[in-house]
């Protein structure tokens, strides 16, 4: 039992990831949060996301999951006496599939007020997949590069479009901007994994409360940080000007950043996660010391980065292979591999300890200042 829920009650079991489970959270002060897990399109690693329902000024819904998931998602409530037209709010933490993908119909069904951060919008247009193809800049050049000669290629499936025209179909009625509060919530924006990410914090108690954090801390796995360069100049055009700094959007500093702004919230305060509240026949309830773990994790990383290039300059692909083990690359998986080095090298290429050479190999400069900017984290 984990220390800040006193009950978990699951109204319904599902598969062994969860897939369908009901669950009736009760908190120290007494307060209910349901939660029912709804899969995701398609194969996903990440399990099904887990969309939350409670009281706050109003029957308020956080993520309802893909497009697909509306039917589980309607029997689910009702195992707690709510039904869909009772939702007055619907929140999505960030602007990918499996968050967004069943807004249109739920709003259609419930007609409840959509509340998003306040750049979902204008990113709206944008496919972020398309987005982390760009060669912007000389490593993502590289990137491409290996990705292409491993034979990738990016897939245009039907659904993929169906989402992206639903998904532009709708309109925020309520724009979310960081330090907001409404009833028990209050909002922040935690950019890095998406730059539209926020987390939402209910209970404001000292030392405790609850946190929703979409994908941004996940128990688990580590949640996939965007490249800092995963933007057009026409893009950034289309946001309020005081987003026009990507460095505020984008990147694995950026994601470190917002990290940090959940492990302040301080160690006990409870995460409620998007993914992986239940796997493999276990809960997994953590605290925001999650979010200090993720910076670990990280900053290990960005160390065997730089080892694993080397004194001599390697190529990207070579780093990569070198810095996950071979099962985690089969498959598909490659390009989320090297997308990921490439976010690390962006931040070692930042604090001059890593630098693209002229014939596209990464080097190491033999500084290792990437730790001083994790500590003025
Ligand atoms: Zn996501
Ligand atoms: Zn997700």
């Amino acid at each position: 039992m984990p220390d800040y829920f006193t009950e978990v009650a699951v109204l319904r079991n599902g598969d062994s990831a969860g897939n369908g489970m009901v669950l009736a959270l009760t908190g120290e002060d007494g307060r209910r949060i349901h939660t029912v897990a709804v899969p995701q399109e398609g194969h996903s690693h990440t399990g099904p996301t887990w969309a939350y329902i409670f009281e706050n000024e109003g029957l308020t819904l956080i993520d309802p999951g893909a497009e697909a998931s509306f039917d589980l998602l309607q029997s689910g409530m009702a195992l707690f006496g709510s039904g869909i037209a009772d939702v007055e709010r619907v929140i999505i933490t960030h602007g990918h599939a499996d968050h967004d993908g069943g807004v249109a119909r739920l709003l259609e069904a419930s007609g409840a007020e959509f509340w998003a951060h306040d750049i979902y919008q204008p990113l709206l247009p944008f496919d972020p997949r398309d987005l982390q193809m760009l060669p912007t800049s000389p490593i993502k050049a590289m990137m491409w590069e290996a990705a292409r000669a491993n034979g990738f290629t990016p897939s245009d499936s039907e659904e993929r479009s169906r989402y992206l025209d639903a998904r532009q179909s709708v309109t925020v009625g309520h724009p979310i901007v960081h330090g907001e509060r409404q009833g028990n919530l209050t909002y922040m924006h935690a950019p890095g994994h998406s730059p539209d990410e926020i987390c939402a914090v209910i209970g404001q108690e000292p030392g405790g409360g609850t946190v929703f954090t979409g994908d941004h801390v996940l128990p688990e796995i580590s949640p996939h940080p965007t490249m800092k360069t995963d933007y057009t100049a026409a893009m950034l055009r289309s946001l309020p000007e005081h987003y026009h700094d990507p460095a505020d959007s984008y990147g694995l500093l950026t994601y470190l950043r917002s990290l940090q702004r959940v492990a302040d919230l301080g160690p006990e305060v409870a995460v409620l996660p998007a993914h992986r509240l239940y796997n493999n026949h276990k809960f997994n309830f953590q605290t925001t010391q999650r979010a200090a773990d993720l910076i670990r994790f990280h900053a290990r990383r960005l160390g065997r980065i730089l080892v694993t290039a080397g004194p001599e300059p390697q190529p990207l692909e070579a780093v990569t292979r070198r810095t996950f083990e071979r099962r985690k690359l089969e498959g598909g998986n490659l390009f989320a591999a090297l997308t990921e080095v490439v976010a690390h090298v962006e931040l070692l290429e930042d604090s001059g300890d890593m630098e693209v050479t002229d014939d596209h190999r990464l080097r190491r400069t033999g500084h290792e200042n990437y730790q001083e900017l994790l500590r003025a984290l």
